[in-house]
């Protein structure tokens, strides 16, 4: 008998609300918390050996943590346009910079703005601005691009600094906030205060503690404010790094693990810690949001909702056949450059779960 309570709690645990849906006053506020280029398996609470991300830690403690969560593509762009769009880049029109998403392609943010939530954006890298991304937006913030070299520059405590005044706004709609930290990704500047060498890697690290840091003065404020009642918190990042591991480095080169697998950490409240071992990918984020808010799901998002997560994906894995396949599996060095362009797909039972979708040129 607890067995099959357990069970049955187990199945609903990622459920969405089944009573009628919220008024857009009741409606939960959202913050996305994007990090660039910040492989999972460098963070603590993914089993990592180096103190890089305690902050990260004290929200998974609190949260649903997604131990296999996937990129959509291991490239900026591509990965937030499938995060937004709920759409294979591809189909989204997205396969370099420069293109932009393609109508109608519909964003999470211009729903939630439909179903009466003010949206507000915080991005740190001028590759996110004026290509769609930035569809349904009430504010769009991207003045950091202005004022710095997102590359060069720390940027981590300008977002966070942006991110507060945005919900210590008087406001009488719920809010759905995206911020966006870019200084794990390259140059890997030095923060003497953590102190982990002077390698690549070890800057590498010290960028993301860095920004963890700066993440927990924005979870410090949430928590001041009670925010965590009403607020549903995604932490995600949109593609890894490589350092060597098959002999190559940075992203948007091949789609070994180190680079497609990413951090996912869903708070709820009132809903108690786990870990969710199934398979998901950022282009489940946004349906699983909508559910979550008690908004209908548009018909061009093409994620599922990750309700009932560990029963869907188990079965979605003995499907699809996934399981081992992706981390053994390189890009071929011919196709390395082109893994710029390429989807991952979590299907293909019996073949390559990976449709490259190759832009003439
Ligand atoms: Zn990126």
């Amino acid at each position: 008998m607890i067995r099959a309570m357990l069970a049955i709690a187990v199945l609903t645990a990622w459920a969405p609300p089944s009573a009628a849906a919220p008024t857009a006053l009741a409606k939960p506020n959202i913050v996305v918390i994007s990090l660039d280029t910040v492989r999972a398996d460098h963070l603590g609470i993914y089993g990592y050996r180096r103190r890089t991300s305690p902050n990260i830690t004290r929200l998974a403690l609190r949260s649903s943590v997604f131990d296999r969560a996937y990129s959509a593509t291991p490239w900026t762009l591509g990965s937030f346009a499938a995060l937004w769009t709920s759409q294979l880049p591809s189909v989204a029109g997205i396969f370099d910079w420069g293109n932009h998403l393609k109508p109608p392609a519909v964003t999470l943010a211009e729903i939630l703005r439909s179903a009466g939530y003010e949206t507000h954006a915080v991005v740190s890298c001028d590759g996110l601005q004026r290509n769609g991304i930035e569809q349904g937006f009430d504010v769009f913030d991207d003045s950091l691009n202005d004022r710095l070299d997102a590359y060069a520059a720390l940027t981590s405590r300008d977002v966070t600094d942006a991110g507060i005044r945005a919900l210590n706004r008087e406001r009488r709609r719920p809010i759905f906030l995206w911020l966006h930290y870019f200084d794990p990704h390259e140059k890997y500047l030095d923060h003497p205060e953590f102190a982990f060498g002077s390698a690549e890697i070890d800057l590498y690290d010290e960028e993301i503690a860095s920004t963890d840091f700066h993440i927990g003065l924005l979870i410090d404020f949430m928590l001041e404010k009670g925010l965590f009642r009403n607020t549903i918190i995604v932490l995600h990042a949109d593609h890894g790094e490589e350092f060597g591991e098959h002999g190559g480095s940075r992203h948007a080169m091949t789609l070994y693990e180190e680079v497609v697998r990413v951090p996912l950490i869903i708070y709820v409240p009132e809903r108690a810690p786990d870990r969710v071992k199934g398979l998901v990918s950022l282009v489940d984020v946004a349906p699983t949001l909508l559910s979550l808010a008690g908004v209908e799901i548009p018909s061009s998002f093409r994620g599922r909702t990750m309700s009932g997560a560990r029963r869907t994906f188990r079965s979605a894995e003995k499907r699809y056949g996934l399981s081992g396949k992706l981390r053994e599996r390189p890009l071929s060095p011919r196709l390395g450059r082109r893994a710029v362009q390429a989807d991952l797909r979590l299907r293909g039972q019996g073949r390559c779960p990976i449709r490259h979708r190759i832009r003439p040129w």
